[in-house]
């Protein structure tokens, strides 16, 4: 049986960053993916990434041909379109991405650092002994041929199908399944449109509760005549089918007529907490399959990245330690809490609001500017949500009849509070998770009981 120090299942953008900093560090690397080489990093995606995030992972910013468009800030559209909200400002400066470039970039560093790829194959299931994670089964799709690859470590890096995640047995105490309801379904094109469109450095972000229920739609330039351009919507109970709502809603605007699509497809993404614990023993959950997502905009290309990084150091550490259990990996949530998990538990309580609110709410909202262009920036950067809520926006809610609003957003600024002092608390230890877990349950309760 082939052995390696550590195996990175997926070439996505977390397990690329993942296996390079393993292999930089001197360890002998083996990083899967189901795609060609060729192909990899062409995934369905809205293709922008902040530029914070270059800076502060430490990988060059994309030019060239990697490099499609510059963002200088989003604009989003309450139900009505009658409010137009503008988020500028250094944190929302970012790019859009010719995605298969990027990715390419990507596993080319990492094979410059000395990562092995095996691509083509696809891994069905971890390797289990002595309630240790040894390795993966793979099933090599050129020659059908299947065979059991071993590690002292495996990251599952494989995005949304957590195809490892989901196939850990209880004693692990990982979560194997994430909720429909906490996952985006997707339909995303890009088109070639006729007329240049205005203002190609803004990203822009359509809200309609009532079509598109518990998402939005987006229209992200690649260049003043290409378009990103789709929707997500909540997989609750019932939900429209992206495609036919696609078809529907965003064909019939005006830009996109006599429009060409050059490629069209399918994707989900999580959009909640993290998952808690990430870890277990000889095995790190990163990316998608830890859902490290932010739950409100559904960008997770930056922080996959930022993950892979992280759980590469404490690998490294574990390794030379030679102790590759679940205590010796604990710091790696606690960590990610820290720099980012907690936001998103925060951003998670504010989704669920938004997500229940209906259009009318939303109008009124954005019209009287409950959440200052400035303020949302901020909120989404991790900062609390901080509510412009008068005594004559009282009076004129109360008049409105939509006092209730108004309640509901100021406990869900509370909840925001309370949710991520408990993130940047993650227990030290095992021991207190139990506690830990009763406290975030209780949070979440009283979120879903608004
Ligand atoms: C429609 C849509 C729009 C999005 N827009 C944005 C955006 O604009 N900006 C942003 O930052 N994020 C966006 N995201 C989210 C972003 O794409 C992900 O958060 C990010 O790609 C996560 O990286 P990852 O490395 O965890 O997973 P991925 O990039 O998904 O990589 C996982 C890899 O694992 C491989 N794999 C899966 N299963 C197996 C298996 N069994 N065996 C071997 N290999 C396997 C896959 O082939 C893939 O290469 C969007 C997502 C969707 C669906």
């Amino acid at each position: 049986m082939e052995k390696f120090d550590v195996i990175v299942v997926g070439a996505g953008t977390g397990g690329c960053l993942t296996a390079k900093t393993l292999a930089k560090a001197g360890l002998k690397v083996c990083m899967i993916d189901r795609k060609e080489e060729q192909n990899i990093g062409d995934k369905v995606c809205g293709d922008a990434i902040g530029k914070h995030h270059f800076d502060n992972i430490g990988i060059a910013h994309p030019s060239g041909p990697e490099l499609d468009q510059i963002i200088e800030g989003i604009k989003v559209y309450s139900p009505d379109m009658q409010t137009e909200v503008n988020v500028k400002g250094e944190g929302v400066h970012g790019y859009l991405v010719n995605r298969l470039l990027f990715g390419q970039r990507l596993v080319k560093e990492a094979k410059n650092a000395g990562v092995i790829l095996i691509d083509k194959t696809v891994v069905t299931e971890p390797l289990i002994k002595n309630r240790y994670v040894v390795g993966v089964s793979v099933k090599d799709l050129k020659t059908e041929e299947k065979r059991e690859l071993s590690s002292k470590v495996v990251v599952d890096a494989s995005g949304h199908a957590a195809v490892l995640r989901k196939k850990l047995p209880a004693e692990f105490g990982i979560e194997n399944e994430v909720k429909d309801e906490d996952v985006e379904v997707c339909y995303r094109e890009i088109r070639e449109i006729k007329e240049p469109i205005d203002e190609p450095g803004f990203c822009k972000i359509y809200l309609d509760l009532k079509r598109v229920p518990g998402g939005y739609y987006w229209i992200f330039p690649k260049s003043p005549t290409t378009i990103n351009v789709g929707l997500g919507v909540a997989m609750t109970e019932g939900f429209p089918n992206p495609k036919d709502l696609y078809n529907e809603l965003i064909l019939s605007m005006p830009m996109f007529k006599d429009s060409k699509v050059l490629t069209g497809g399918g994707g989900l993404v999580p959009t909640r907490r993290p998952i808690s614990p990430m870890v277990g023993n000889g095995i790190i959950i990163i990316g998608d399959a830890a859902c490290q997502v932010n739950p409100i905009h559904g960008g997770g290309i930056g922080s996959s990245m930022m993950g892979g990084v992280k759980a590469a150091n404490v690998i490294i550490d574990a390794i030379k330690n030679d102790d590759v259990s679940r205590e010796a990996f604990w710091s790696y949530t606690g960590m990610f809490m820290e720099a980012y998990g907690a936001k998103q538990a925060g951003l998670d309580i504010f989704r669920m609001l938004l997500q229940r609110l209906n259009n009318e709410e939303m109008n009124y909202g954005m019209s009287h500017h409950l959440i200052t262009d400035d303020d949302l920036l901020k909120t989404s950067m991790g900062e609390d949500l901080k509510l412009n809520i008068t005594e004559k926006t009282g009076r004129l809610f109360k008049g409105l009849g939509c006092l209730s609003l108004l309640k509901k957003l100021n406990t869900t600024a509370k909840l925001m509070k309370e949710v991520k002092e408990l993130y940047r608390n993650y227990p030290s230890s095992p021991e207190g998770l139990n506690d830990w877990e009763t406290k975030v349950n209780q949070v979440f309760e009283n979120a879903k009981n608004l």
